[in-house]
């Protein structure tokens, strides 16, 4: 039986029961940008909180850090500050504790979802992609490269990108169509213009919460700590911009245009108690290097969704069309060894950067994470309820992601939303 919290919404069946507490940066009315802890329907607005006194009993940096408008500052603090300042969070807002449920500045302190404007979590100075799942990379490699799907680098090390932070938005997004260079044949020549092959990933992120200095590495056993929390990441792809631009130095501008985040952190020691052992790799697959060997290593078992509704839907009120369901347990490459190579060569990292996990799929076809892979690079359309058909994205198309974890004795712990909205290219002049 889980403990119950005094904010009644949180006891019912959703997305932030009392065990999970996830952080996030928001503005409301009269309330400038400010961190908030996300519990049932409400936020805990953290500066009014710190201002009633009530976390006066915690390291004296910790108050200073939540005034803030932005995570950086506690992520820095590092676990111990994490853990202490959850656990009286969690006090705080357990059922049979009168100090904030009795205290005259309780409306203060509390405020509803409603009404509120998400904004990113915290300053991401940097921001990298991977390519950390094995059905994903062996899905594209097979429709480009039949023969040989996997390049013979994919079992060694966790392939990724650098990615530009400043396309991060926090969800809901507005995403225009990009316009790009793409061509029809692989000589080209290429046109200008709104790309035709709009596509979304289904990502997890990790929010690194302490960094290590440049020269110095993180290892596989250290990784986990130093990961605050996760998000749900959607990276918004214009597949045809892609396809001519790629070669020799990887994705651009097909990726640089928008990438949704999900506004909640979760935090790693939310999700701790759903966590699972790692399964074995197949039979055959290389044993990882020492670099990328992780003792304590997990799997997160989140239940992952996404839906489509377009505009015709929206506007007669249809239920999402469930496009596909994925489970993050299932990715080859672990957020620690994402990490241990990242650094490996000395690069640092800083408390706020993300990392993001590379589409998610699994090995069933209902389980692929983007439509390149659902509807095999356009060949097999999915029919929605309006009637109409989906090989990629349409204007007007809404695009939801959602992230979910459940475990017999536990209450449901959820992410909240990660969604986008297509609109429109600008005229391509
Ligand atoms: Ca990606």
């Amino acid at each position: 039986m889980s403990a119950k919290s005094w904010v009644t919404s949180a006891n019912e069946l959703g997305d932030f029961p009392l065990a999970n507490l996830p952080y996030g940066s928001f503005e409301g009315e009269s309330r400038p940008r400010r961190l908030g802890v996300r519990i049932g329907d409400e936020v805990v607005d953290l500066r009014a909180l710190v201002e009633c006194g009530l976390l006066g009993g915690l390291d004296g940096r910790v108050s200073p850090a939540l005034t803030q408008p932005t995570l950086n500052a506690f992520l820095a603090l590092g676990p111990e500050a994490w853990r202490l300042t959850r656990a009286r969070l969690t006090q705080l807002l357990r059922a049979d504790c009168p100090e904030l449920r009795d205290h005259p500045k309780r409306g203060a302190c509390l405020v509803p979802v409603w009404g509120l404007s998400m904004r990113l979590p915290c300053d991401i100075g940097d921001y990298t992609d991977f390519y950390a799942s094995v059905h994903h990379a062996t899905n594209v490699g097979t429709m480009f490269r039949p023969t040989n799907p996997l390049l013979p680098n994919w079992k060694h090390l966790p392939v990724g990108y650098h990615g530009r932070s400043s396309s991060l938005c926090a969800s809901p997004t507005q995403v225009r169509r990009p316009c790009g260079q793409t061509s029809a044949t692989d000589e080209g020549p290429p046109v200008f213009g709104p790309t035709k092959l709009l596509d979304y990933e289904l990502e997890v992120g990790a929010i690194i919460g302490t960094g290590n200095p440049i020269g110095t590495r993180v290892t596989p056993s250290d990784a986990w700590r130093r990961i605050f929390g996760l998000v749900l990441v959607n990276d918004w792809s214009a597949r045809d911009v892609q396809k001519w631009e790629y070669q020799p130095l990887g994705p651009f501008t097909a990726k640089n245009f928008v990438t949704t985040v999900s506004p909640w952190v979760v935090t790693m020691e939310a999700l701790r108690p759903y966590c699972e052992p790692v399964v074995a790799r197949p039979g055959g697959d290389p044993m990882p290097l020492p670099h990328l060997i992780c003792p304590n290593d997990v799997a997160i078992p989140i239940q992952l969704e996404v839906t489509i509704a377009s505009e015709k839907m929206r506007q007669a009120r249809q239920t999402p069309h469930l496009l596909s369901r994925g489970n993050f347990r299932d990715m080859y490459w672990s957020f620690a060894q994402m990490l241990a190579h990242h650094t490996s060569t000395g690069c640092a990292m800083q408390p706020g950067d993300l990392i993001a996990s590379g589409t998610v799929s699994g090995p069933a076809k209902d389980s692929r994470g983007c439509l390149l892979e659902l509807t095999w690079r356009g060949t097999e359309p999915i029919d929605l309820p309006d009637g109409t058909q989906r090989r990629f994205l349409q204007d007007g198309d809404e695009v939801g992601m959602s992230g979910r974890l459940e475990r017999a004795g536990l209450p449901r712990l959820g992410f909240g939303d990660c969604t986008g909205t297509v609109l429109p290219a600008h005229p391509a002049d």
